[in-house]
């Protein structure tokens, strides 16, 4: 068995939960449920981001202490990853004891190498985003160029972690593991960031004392990259256990959007390198869902709650939509109008119809009975075929594309219901060996589409007879053709997904 480690960035709590969170977490989740199905021990990481001046500020407004105000938010998150169907192994606290272990171990082994030094910053600073800016990359007027609020003028005795000194390393690094960042495109942004040159940054404030003290001068407070990156180890037990920390790191990917690529890409394994920790295997790199062509985010006011949008397409509607509707790494235009519209298209009128009309004409010409597929269905190409690119897609990390491969049976079984019309003909072998093999498409579109739509996916599969969780289902096996036993009682229930209209 082999071990699949998958982690999203922790979700910075000064915001609830909204689309641009929900969609690395849904990605993460499919690819680690494909994972579990191809028979690998997986764990999925996702948590919470919980210090930092933000944090400090948000509190005070609210009338609370720091701790206060995270332990509201925090269970906010864990809430809506369970509503989502979310099925991660761990949830992080950037608050939490083995996490500061972990933070206190990788900044004592970077400072012990000498890759952290004492120096004074001054600087201009967007405190939304935690980030100093140069004034290349201000808007005119000293405006953050994500916020577009005006930016601080900050002066502070800083440590800095000396980036500078793994230009080479990193482009060594990265020319020696090839499409270790997906996709491509992305790849080559991190690339470009790294040879444009790269600049030490600050990894500790004075100013601040919501986080965790440096171990070698307490009064300077971990500041952002090694406090939030790191949870990527603590989760591990790095600095703690070293039995879990090498059974699980490195990293198969860490899911991140596309703004944190500089963060992730860049610093992460450069700070790994100082401290002597192996680097990840891989970073999946998602666009921005976009709404009115602006980034999803609260402060540009333009947060979509997911949790509102289940009411009207379901869990498995929403998630299904994130996934296929947007190819991985790219930007997509989120709407109402495109959430229904693929619902209807791909879940109302195709899966859900095939599951419907499979049923209906079994009760009606097989006496409610599955009958079993045909070994030589001319469906059995299309399974494979499906089973082939679904595994290619998750692979890669491109949901869009393992989906595409996974309705394309759902396709191919609803036109060879049209073409043999079962329906029309008077029941017998000839309806008996049509309905078999659809059955089998059914039953292997289940298992295929399970990442996506669990819950639909586990009634279609008890609508067709079987009673066994279909998460306990392993592949390839599950998909090979002629699983389905025949002698099954199928059952028609509710429509899966009722047209929206
Ligand atoms: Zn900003």
């Amino acid at each position: 068995m082999s071990r699949f480690y998958v982690t999203t960035p922790i979700y910075y709590v000064n915001a609830e939960p909204h689309l641009g969170h929900a969609y690395t977490t849904i990605v993460g989740d499919a690819l680690t449920r494909w994972s579990r199905l191809m028979g690998n021990e997986v764990k999925y990481l996702t948590g919470t981001d919980e210090h930092g001046l933000k944090i400090q500020q948000a509190a005070q407004a609210a009338g609370q202490t720091p701790q206060e105000f995270t332990d509201e938010i925090a269970p906010k998150f864990a809430h809506a990853w369970e509503r989502l169907n979310i099925a991660n192994d761990d949830f992080i606290r950037t608050t939490e004891p083995r996490h500061k272990a972990a933070v206190v171990e990788l900044l004592q082994r970077c400072y012990d190498a000498g890759d952290i030094e004492l120096g004074v910053y001054s600087g201009k600073y967007c405190v939304a985003c935690e980030e100093y800016y140069t004034d290349e990359e201000l808007l005119p007027g000293d405006l953050c160029p994500i916020h577009k609020k005006l930016v601080d003028t900050y002066e502070e005795e800083n440590y800095f972690f000396r980036l500078s000194r793994f230009q080479d390393r990193l482009l060594d690094w990265y020319a020696a593991h090839p499409g270790a960042i997906k996709p491509d495109h992305r790849a080559n942004e991190a690339l470009g960031l790294i040879r444009g040159g790269l600049r030490d940054f600050s990894v500790s404030r004075t100013s601040l004392d919501w986080g965790i003290p440096l171990p070698w001068d307490p009064k300077h407070v971990t500041y952002v990259w090694f406090d939030a990156l790191t949870n990527y180890l603590s989760a591990t037990g790095f600095g703690d256990n070293e039995q879990t920390y090498t059974d699980w790191w490195p990293v198969d990917y860490h899911l991140i959007g596309k703004d944190i690529i500089r963060h992730h890409c860049v610093y992460w394994p450069a700070m790994l390198m100082s401290a002597g920790v192996e680097l990840p295997k891989g970073w999946g790199v998602g666009g921005w869902l976009l709404v009115d062509g602006e980034k999803m985010a609260k402060s540009g006011g333009n947060a979509v709650n997911p949790l509102e949008l289940i009411d009207t397409v379901g869990v498995d509607g929403f998630r299904y939509y994130v996934l296929a509707e947007t190819p991985y790494g790219t930007d997509g235009d989120f709407s109402y109008e495109g959430l229904v519209a693929k619902y209807n298209s791909d879940l109302a009128n195709n899966f859900g119809n095939l599951a419907a009309r499979v049923a209906t004409v079994v009760a009606k010409k097989c006496g409610g009975i599955g009958p079993a597929p045909r070994a030589d269905s001319p469906l059995a190409a299309a399974a494979s075929a499906a089973f082939e690119g679904a595994q290619r897609g998750w692979n890669d990390v491109a949901p869009s594309k393992a989906l595409d491969a996974t309705w394309s049976l759902i396709r191919a079984t609803n036109a060879y219901l049209e073409t043999n019309e079962p329906w029309k003909t008077e029941p017998g072998p000839e309806v008996d060996a049509v309905m078999g093999d659809a059955l089998e498409a059914l039953r292997i579109v289940s298992v295929l589409a399970f990442p996506a739509v669990p819950q639909t996916a586990q009634t279609v599969w008890e609508r067709i007879g079987f009673t066994s969780n279909i998460a306990d289902q392993r592949l390839p096996d599950s998909a090979a053709w002629g699983g389905y036993p025949g002698g099954l009682t199928v059952t028609k229930g509710d429509s899966l997904f009722p047209r929206i209209t």
